[in-house]
């Protein structure tokens, strides 16, 4: 059998037995960490049957695909959608609208649009970029102070902390280490900020060693992705 023909509910059971030696390996409680299955490219059928499977965080990089997904999976009670991606100012409300956490804050502006009063506070993890290529995504860790600073004179936010993706040339642990400096960078800021969202298929489990709290993983459990344009 290949990976994609092996059930799900076999996956995300593997996955979840992995997470679990990770925390045991690392010395921290399994349940101070949330896998989030990372579902983009799949269909919203998807959802249902992960849901189905007791999952209850999901996550989406594209703005207009978590939309339609919102709207065609309905409401399903406890189920958290996760936005992971680059985010447009001009979209952010309609993201902020149908999420339950933004892990991609990266910019001043991009606060100021997610920014909305009158609502309870949107929960938001500050991206960190760990590379040296600007379009890699998320603020130069020279800004992340000056980020953090602006954010927290938005009411209509609550920064939990910070998030990144490991670079491709790199050891993901020498990174992750990198990402829990910045951590507390945040933490100076916002004392109660104490997500790190890092650690995907191919990494999670040095994430888990390096202190994250959240991990976003799409191939492991849903398969390879469909080819979508
Ligand atoms: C797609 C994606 C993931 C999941 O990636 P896999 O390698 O499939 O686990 C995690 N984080 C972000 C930001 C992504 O875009």
């Amino acid at each position: 059998m290949s990976a994609s023909e092996v059930p799900l509910a076999d996956r995300l059971a593997s996955i979840d037995d992995r997470i679990a030696t990770a925390a045991r390996q690392a010395g921290r409680p399994a349940e101070d960490i949330t896998r989030i299955a990372v579902t983009k490219f799949h269909p919203a059928a998807l959802v249902d049957d992960l849901y189905g499977l007791g999952v209850r965080d999901v996550g989406e990089n594209r703005v207009q695909e978590v939309l339609e997904k919102v709207a065609e999976v309905g409401d399903l009670q406890d189920l958290r959608w996760h936005f992971v991606g680059q985010l447009q100012t001009n979209k952010a409300r309609a993201v902020r609208r149908v999420v339950s956490v933004i892990h991609s804050l990266d910019r001043a502006k991009l606060a100021d649009a997610l920014d909305v009063e009158g609502e309870a506070p949107l929960d938001v993890l500050i991206q960190v970029n760990l590379t040296d290529d600007p379009g890699r995504g998320g603020v130069a860790p020279e800004n992340l102070s000056a980020l953090a600073e602006h954010a927290a004179g938005c009411a209509g936010l609550r920064v939990r902390g910070v998030m990144a993706v490991a670079p491709l040339d790199e050891e993901p642990a020498a990174a992750f280490e990198r990402l829990a400096g910045h951590a507390q960078t945040v933490r100076r800021v916002f004392p109660d900020a104490t997500w790190i969202s890092a650690g995907m298929t191919g990494d999670f489990e040095a994430a888990v060693h390096a202190g994250a709290t959240h991990l976003r993983i799409g191939t492991a459990i849903t398969g390879p992705r469909p080819v979508r344009g």
